[in-house]
């Protein structure tokens, strides 16, 4: 006899489970831009899933390849073995990063990344001599994963709070300015000084206990936050006058979502180590990366030149050979298809004008968008109340699935999307902002 009755046994991440049982909503099916409820209803997906479904939903190829080579080779050891795949793999990728980023750490989420990116510069700074700079700088709203590092970093004040003491970090502003910024279209003009708040916390700490400054290009579940103009290279210079390393975590704005490779492409501006995941392998299996600059490898590797292992650190599945096959077929499916520039082409143009086409409506105060990646904010409610979930569940019951965050709706659907996909998500977030307002 069964011990529990369907729904209790899984305890769901990130999700009122109570309430999510008592009403849950089951997708079964996908394909192409498309998921599909158990109620058979057909759902527009507006999310790529998280941010990573970038290739469409039922790619036979990717499936295909992955079956290939659980009949090759399943798993073997990543400690110490290596396999054909792997390397391929690893080389393949480094022709998508930007020049400079040419070595590649396996991990299994983004996450992992963030950890595996946190410790990869700490263990440099120590290699190179630095023993003093192991302090770590984030952002207020940046995410960086659920693990310990990435939640010190991380500037979400839910994901950090209640776990006991966390790494020794600082943190910088975010970027959000409704007040000067609203309704930008791509990178907001205003706001470039926030940068120079690193000068203020270098100050503070001294930089010669600073190892790294990560930031998110586009911070995500912050609320969908592009850079101010300049930014970004302001962080880049004031890090390179420090002896500072900068991190991007590119977990979500890598694989074409800004209509580039990578927002380092994007922006012009070049981390000394590159997070990716997500997209990486278009969702299908759990796959992360960090991306590292050849001196970094160098001089962690020349720290142990005596032969021993350079750095402490691995999982039993980096370099997994069946994600590492999923990987492969994703990114020839990136290249077939020229998925990953589609966002800076014709589609992110009609993207960004249907999207802020919504501006005129009631309850919305910013419109944000770059590439394939949009948010919609909503007016605070006077009971203080974010509006962001129920504007989910009513999308949700039109047939277009959206992702919210307190007062906004985040967009970042597959990159194979059509106009026609664009006009039906426009539209009903139209009739579900009349219907509350
Ligand atoms: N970094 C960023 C910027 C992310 O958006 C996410 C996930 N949304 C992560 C890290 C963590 O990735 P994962 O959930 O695969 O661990």
């Amino acid at each position: 006899m069964s011990k529990t009755s369907g729904y209790d046994a899984f305890w769901m991440p990130f999700t009122a489970n109570r309430d999510f049982k008592a009403n849950p909503r089951i997708i079964n099916r996908a394909e192409g831009m498309y998921l599909y409820s158990d109620d058979k209803r057909q759902l527009l997906d507006a999310t790529a899933g998280l941010w990573c479904v970038n290739a469409g939903h039922g790619r036979k190829e990717i499936g295909e390849a992955m079956s290939r080579q659980v009949a090759e080779l399943d798993y073997t050891s990543p400690f110490n073995f290596g396999h054909d795949i792997g390397f391929e793999f690893a080389e393949r990728l480094v022709q998508f990063t930007p020049k400079g980023l040419d070595k590649v750490f396996f991990t299994n989420s983004g996450s992992e990344a963030v950890e595996t990116a946190l410790k990869i510069a700490l263990a440099y700074q120590q290699a190179r001599g630095k023993k003093g700079k192991f302090k770590l700088i984030g952002r207020e709203l940046g995410y960086h994963g659920v693990n310990f590092g990435g939640i010190s970093v991380g500037g979400l004040t839910t994901n950090r709070k209640g776990f006991g003491p966390l790494l020794p970090v600082d943190h910088l502003d975010h970027t959000l300015d409704v007040t000067n910024n609203a309704f930008s279209k791509g990178l907001p003009e205003n706001g470039v000084e926030k940068a120079e708040q690193l000068e203020r916390l270098i100050k503070f700490h001294g930089s010669d206990s600073i190892a790294a400054v990560i930031v998110e290009p586009v911070a995500g579940a912050g609320g969908v936050i592009m850079p101010p103009k300049g930014y970004l290279r302001r962080l880049r210079d004031i890090c390179d006058q420090h002896d500072i390393l900068l991190i991007f975590d590119e977990v979500i704005t890598g694989w074409g979502r800004l209509g580039a490779n990578f927002a380092a492409e994007a922006f012009d501006v070049l981390p000394d180590l590159m997070t990716s995941a997500k997209g990486i392998t278009s969702g299908v299996v759990p796959l992360g990366a960090v991306f590292a600059k050849d001196e970094i490898y160098n001089t962690i590797n020349d720290a142990a030149a005596d032969g021993s292992v350079e750095f402490f650190h691995g999982y039993t599945c980096s370099g997994h050979p069946v994600a590492c096959a999923a990987g492969l077929a994703t990114l020839d499916i990136y290249e077939k298809e020229g998925l990953l520039t589609r966002g800076s082409g014709d589609i992110g143009t009609y993207w960004q004008e249907a999207l802020h086409s919504l501006k005129e409506l009631p309850g919305i105060v910013d419109i944000r968008n770059y590439g394939l990646i949009g948010a919609v904010q909503f007016a605070q409610q006077d009971n203080g109340k974010p509006i962001g979930f129920d504007i989910l569940k009513k999308c949700y019951a039109k047939g277009v699935m959206v992702r919210s965050m307190e007062n906004t709706i985040a967009l970042s659907p597959p990159l194979i999307i059509e106009k026609q996909h664009i006009d039906q998500i426009v539209s009903t977030l139209s009739e579900v902002a009349r219907d509350i307002w």
